[in-house]
């Protein structure tokens, strides 16, 4: 009785804006992020490479964005890597297509999608952030744009994966395989694409030394996929987010159930309501799962998560899912725990 009239009070005062606790942000987690505690993450163990690049940057002092996109031009250039950038698996058709975005501390944000022929699709995404009044460029405008801005046409076919291509050709059932790593060594003999000897796109996050937070999500896409097909990792608030008051996240694994889900934003709008990293992304996952649990015992996700603290974490549908993380004290790759074992 007493609650109710005390409430009565402050709601004929008309000062419902001023109530600290029915505020829009009641019980959220935001934060000031924490400086001096420069970390980057990125998804699977290849982002050991590619967190040691932008460590020069985050190591001195540098910025967070620019860490990122020097970061993934790590595997973006490497011709061994099957599922980013150069030397990508192509689509049904043969074409490699690529999927980018990257994201800063003040929801700044930039992304190509289906982009051919250009070695650093990160790149051209944040000019897209930078020099454009849009978010998204697709397609023959992303690569318009690119070549208007000083990119240089690059043949992302290598002899390696146009051989995988002509492989899947011969049986040319359309079913995009993406990272069951689940699978044992002897299941995966030939290294399918997404098996655990050759697996998918990198997501990286990056918190520096003045607390500013940024994302950078590059990708070949799904081995095979239909031409056009475009994935999770360049649609902001599915393949990364970035949110400079409480985290970030990004993905790995079959963009259309993170797409469905708003994943990387969910991430960051669970650890608002203070849930850590890692609970973070289980919850993530959980709605995938209990979305279809029949199809996930078929399929990955794994979502990568860090504050603006510099705490993180990671969950996927399956085992196998690994992220790597340096920091001034660390350098390491940590298998993420998963739905089923
Ligand atoms: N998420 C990417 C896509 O769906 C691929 C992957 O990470 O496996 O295009």
């Amino acid at each position: 009785m007493q609650n109710r009239r005390f409430f009565l009070k402050l709601f004929s005062a008309g000062s419902l804006g001023t109530i600290p606790f029915l505020n829009a942000s009641a019980g959220s987690r935001e934060r000031k992020p924490a400086k001096g505690k420069a970390v980057v993450i990125s998804t699977w163990d290849f982002g050991k490479e590619a967190n040691a690049a932008a460590w020069k940057t985050l190591g001195a002092g540098g910025a967070a964005l620019d860490a990122v996109e020097q970061g993934v031009h790590v595997p973006e250039a490497d011709p061994t890597n099957q599922t980013v950038g150069l030397g990508g698996f192509p689509d049904r058709d043969g074409k490699v297509t690529l999927d980018a975005c990257i994201m800063d501390h003040q929801l700044n944000c930039g992304s190509v999608a289906c982009l051919e022929n250009i070695l650093h699709p990160i790149s051209v995404a944040r000019r897209v952030m930078e020099k454009t009044p849009h978010v998204m460029l697709v397609g023959e405008g992303a690569l318009q744009f690119a070549l208007a801005q000083g990119f240089e046409k690059t043949n992302l076919l290598t002899p390696a994966s146009e051989k995988a291509w002509k492989e899947w050709l011969k049986t040319s059932q359309y079913e995009p395989v993406i990272n069951i790593e689940n699978r044992k060594k002897e299941e995966d003999p030939k290294h399918l694409p997404g098996g655990p000897y050759n697996h998918d796109t990198i997501g990286m996050l990056a918190l520096d030394a003045d607390g500013r937070m940024a994302g950078a999500c590059t990708t070949s896409g799904a081995a095979w996929k239909m031409h056009g097909r475009v994935g999770d990792s360049p649609i902001i608030g599915a393949g990364l987010y970035v949110d400079n008051e409480i985290g970030a996240a990004t993905s790995s694994g079959l963009g259309e159930e993170v797409i469905r889900t708003c994943g990387s934003h969910l991430v960051v709008e669970l650890m608002r309501q203070g849930n850590s990293p890692e609970e973070s992304c289980k919850k993530a996952v959980e709605r995938i799962v209990k979305r279809d649990p029949v199809k996930a015992k078929k399929l990955q996700v794994g979502f990568l998560a860090l504050s603006n603290q510099g705490t993180y974490g990671a969950f996927a549908i399956h085992p196998g899912f690994t992220f790597s993380v340096k920091s001034q004290q660390t350098e390491t790759i940590i298998a993420a725990k998963s739905w089923f074992k």
